[in-house]
């Protein structure tokens, strides 16, 4: 089919891909994984990951409605937020099966509330650093996310056994599991016996499953777990499910010189993926050749004198009309995207296994003017 760009377009043969090995490391250590769904809400992912997940990831009230829209009552919805708001907690506990409490404040104030309703957890923050940039790590200074592990040693309460649960979450984007495997040896040695109160604990997400070799290390640490604290094991990848399962189309909409350096504007922009501008993320396009003779800068067609993707190498001159492809856009893109300066959102569609393209949804006027005119 002939694709309108900007396109987004999911790839069900990664999609498939990444939910296969995910269910491997499932059957080889016997843990639960659940769909951050705020990665990339798409029905079409969800309803995608349905069969190979227990259930979902949630961050607020209305994730959790959609995660039900998709699975109905079937399966497990685990919210975790620090933005908890006190006028939609009987709902949440309608959707949810499980909540995760971000303070101590909240668990006073919410966990009567809750208890009858869903299994109760509280995300803790293990106070181990793993990334540079304290933009991504919930264990920097004066976190907002979690209960300190020193004031949760404190307050007694897994002790009082008034926690179904543990949750942690710290990394982005890991590569191997030395996080995770230092993280429970600290919460071992912080709460050694007491751990088996629980009855479950969350590890959270940031682990890039797909692009891990070695899943042995994580396989035997969560048997061990199993075995001797009799705790089930969540985790909740987002990035890992859909990071690398779809690509952003754009076409060239004009070329000219600035300065001695060719540009080529997009009909997308950084508003499509606000991360390149935000930490500056370099995406990989598909037609960028190392060796290629042309170097070119690839902006976006927004007001904005930053909206640029960056500078790559093509093996032609870039014209009018040509297409480039970012790739690895699946998570936290669109998700993101916004409709500044009146530019449309990108048309969705997905890539079949069989390798057919076919759309799922495009966007108008009237979604524009739905979210901005006022009067009618
Ligand atoms: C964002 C988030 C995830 C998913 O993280 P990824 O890096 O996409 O795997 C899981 N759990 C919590 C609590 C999160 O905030």
């Amino acid at each position: 089919m002939r694709i309108q760009t900007p396109a987004f377009i999911l790839d069900e043969t990664a999609l498939h891909a990444n939910l296969t090995t995910l269910t491997h490391i499932k059957k080889q250590s016997g843990c639960k994984v659940l769909y951050a769904i705020k990665a990339l809400p798409s029905s079409h992912v969800l309803d995608f990951a349905k069969p190979f997940v227990d259930g979902f990831c949630v961050s607020s009230l209305f994730e959790a409605q959609l995660a039900r829209d998709v699975m109905g009552t079937q399966g497990e919805v685990h919210l975790t937020t620090p933005s908890l708001i006190a006028q939609e907690l009987y709902e949440l506990t309608t959707l949810c099966s499980h909540i995760n409490f971000n303070s101590l404040s909240h668990h006073e104030r919410y966990a009567t509330a809750v208890q009858t309703q869903a299994q109760i957890g509280l995300r803790v923050n293990p106070k181990l650093s793993f990334l540079s940039d304290e933009r991504f790590d919930p264990c920097r200074a004066h976190s907002k996310l979690g209960v300190d592990i020193d004031a949760l040693w404190q307050s007694s309460l897994l002790e009082e056994k008034s926690l179904h649960g543990l949750h942690f979450h710290t990394v982005f984007a890991a590569k191997d599991f030395t996080p995770l495997l230092r993280t429970l040896d600290k919460l071992r040695r912080y709460f050694g016996r007491q751990l088996e109160k629980l009855e479950w604990l969350n590890v959270g997400g940031g682990y890039l499953f797909p692009q891990i070799d070695d899943y042995q290390p994580f396989i035997d640490v969560v048997t061990t777990l199993r075995r001797e604290l009799k705790v089930d094991i969540y985790i909740e990848p987002g990035n890992a499910v859909v990071g690398n399962a779809a690509s952003l189309k754009a076409s060239v909409i004009d070329c000219f010189e600035s300065d001695g350096k060719h540009i080529a504007i997009l009909d997308t922009s950084i508003n499509h993926h606000p991360e390149v501008f935000e930490y500056q993320r370099i995406l990989p396009v598909a037609e960028h050749d190392p060796k290629g003779q042309y170097a070119v800068m690839l902006a976006g067609g927004t007001c904005l004198a930053g909206d640029i993707f960056g500078e790559y190498r093509f093996k032609q001159p870039l014209e009018i009309g040509d297409t480039i492809t970012f790739n690895h856009v699946g998570a936290y893109s669109l998700i993101k995207a916004n409709r500044f300066n009146g530019h449309n959102l990108p048309t969705l569609y997905t890539q079949l296994l069989n390798g057919e393209i076919t759309l799922l949804k495009g966007y108008a006027y009237k979604d524009y003017q739905q979210q901005w005119l006022m009067h009618n």
